[in-house]
């Protein structure tokens, strides 16, 4: 067995090359920058390895295509590093193969040395409160879903016409993003590669005021200067910001003190409440920064299953005693707020598959470094031999694109001290069947998968549809089309 060091940042393979002769099979569950990050890792870090990656869509790269916002494209370039990936001769791609449905985790341990599970995060947190499921009420992954062209959301349609105020609750940078794309003006948005329906959804919107409400104060918001800067230098937008939710106090000082993010992004929000902006007054929009305020209930429209406004419960700030962080209580005032949209960016959570050791309460799959544990209580959990875990799945639906590269360099080096341990051996010496194994459970179950030639497909002909509106692509935007385009 080989010698591996683990040298600054790179992985360093000797000699490192089978598994007892044999190649190191290794399946990636998911494609998007965990997935890719770890297969990357994985083929540099050991030359026996041959890595599969399925994903369940047609198309690779995760949230780099269906959550990045289509304003922000010089972040979506890593696609093309994830590309020379994918292009390996020892890396395979698996398209619209769902884990949990088309292939078990049983099926992909039994044909696979080492399973690592990158399929990130794809429900939404809940607040549960009353009238959540109002007609109107949306997550903000589904918009941004719909706006990207995620093919399970390209008929959501959601209604930007019957009203001009929209609430978007939450103040990180999803909660920007949103706010910012229902905000700017479309001929911004045209040469983006946004989904052709949604830009002109976009076109037809009557919303000319975003409510962006937090809990807690422009000293506590989630978000990056990058993000509000862009969004407060919005063409024609007026920032609406409540100079007495300015006023900080000694906690709130100290927070500022000790971290130079909160510190920027508050000095942004303070100069854009001293700063008088100049507007077109046919077609200017507003921005209100609610701080201070959780929602307490949706309010009914008068037929009863539509949204027309939020009752938000005031706050103020209050040390936790064990985290030492100011959190927001309820002050028991209240207050409502007329809309006709609600986006809720409160968080996205994992959901678990069968036979999948999961933590609830965190949404994550219990590990250490990457190795996935079988139970979340620390002092009874064993270590599931060959099952590995990566991106928001290992460690929650936070950090950015580059944050996963750190998070799949653990995982691969956990990996690799396993492979030198001798963890990944079978006791019975049999070996697994790797690519044929999973080929030929596709081909037993019937499943049609899009090998990465068929995502080029769908890439060269999304590329012409843009090339003919001036945008880097028009997105093919439906399973029957993506499937179609993909098979050729
Ligand atoms: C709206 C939004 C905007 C963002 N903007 C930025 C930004 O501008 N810059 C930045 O650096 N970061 C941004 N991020 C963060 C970044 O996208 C994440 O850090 C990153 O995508 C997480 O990587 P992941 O691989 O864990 O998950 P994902 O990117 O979600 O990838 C998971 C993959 O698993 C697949 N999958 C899911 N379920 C299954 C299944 N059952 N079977 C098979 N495959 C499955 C999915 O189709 C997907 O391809 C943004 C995030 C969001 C939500």
């Amino acid at each position: 067995m080989g010698r591996f060091l683990f040298h600054g940042r790179k992985l360093i393979s000797r000699a490192f090359s089978t598994l007892n002769g044999n190649p190191l099979h290794v399946c990636v569950v998911g494609s998007g920058p965990a997935g890719f990050y770890t297969a990357e890792k994985m083929l540099k870090a050991h030359e026996g390895a041959e890595v599969d990656i399925i994903d369940r869509l047609p198309t690779p790269f995760g949230l780099v295509r269906s959550g990045v916002a289509p304003d922000h494209p010089e972040t979506k370039i890593v696609v093309n590093q994830f590309s020379r990936v994918a292009a390996h001769d020892r890396c395979a791609f698996f398209g619209n193969v769902s884990f949990g449905t088309n292939v078990s985790l049983s099926d992909l341990r039994k044909t696979y040395d080492v399973v690592v599970l990158a399929y990130g995060a794809e429900s939404d947190r809940s607040l549960s409160v009353p009238g959540e499921e109002l007609k109107g009420i949306h997550s903000a992954r589904e918009f941004v879903w719909w706006y990207n062209g995620h093919p399970d959301y390209c008929e959501m349609a959601p209604d930007l016409k019957s009203t001009d105020t929209a609430v978007v609750l939450g103040q990180g940078n999803v909660a920007l993003d949103v706010a910012r794309i229902l905000l700017r003006p479309t001929t911004e948005l045209e040469t983006t590669d946004i989904a052709d329906y949604a830009l002109q959804s976009l076109r037809e919107s009557n919303i000319r005021k975003v409510y962006l409400v937090g809990r807690r104060g422009p000293v506590q918001a989630a978000c990056t200067a990058k993000e509000l800067r862009e969004i407060l230098g919005t063409r024609n937008l007026r920032v609406h910001i409540q100079e007495a939710d300015l006023a900080t106090s000694p906690a709130d000082e100290e927070e500022l003190k000790n971290n130079r993010i909160q510190r920027r992004v508050y000095e942004l929000f303070s100069k854009a409440a001293n700063t008088i902006q100049e507007y077109d007054d046919n077609d200017q929009r507003n921005l209100h920064c609610v701080f201070f305020r959780k929602p307490d209930k949706f309010l009914p429209s008068e037929l009863g299953y539509s949204v027309s406004g939020v009752r938000l419960e005031k706050t103020h700030l209050k040390e936790n005693g064990v985290s030492r962080k100011q959190v927001a209580v309820g002050t028991g005032d209240f207050e409502d707020l007329k809309c006709g949209l609600v986006l809720k960016s409160i968080g996205y959570k994992s959901v678990p598959v069968d036979g999948l050791p999961f933590d609830k309460r965190k949404g994550i799959v219990p590990n250490e470094r990457g190795r996935v544990l079988s139970s979340d209580e620390t002092e009874n959990a064993t270590r599931e031999q060959g099952l590995y875990v990566a991106g928001w799945l290992k460690r929650g639906p936070t950090g950015i694109i580059a944050t996963n590269l750190y998070c799949a360099e653990e995982t691969v080096s956990t990996i690799l001290e396993d492979v030198r341990n001798g963890l990944l051996t079978s006791v019975s010496g049999s070996h697994k069947a790797g690519r044929q194994g999973l080929l030929q459970i596709l081909q037993d179950k019937n499943v049609q998968f899009v090998p990465f030639s068929g995502w080029e497909r769908i890439d060269a002909k999304e590329r012409m549809l843009g090339e003919l509106k001036n945008k880097p692509r028009e997105k093919i935007t439906t399973w029957n089309e993506l499937l179609s385009v993909a098979e050729g």
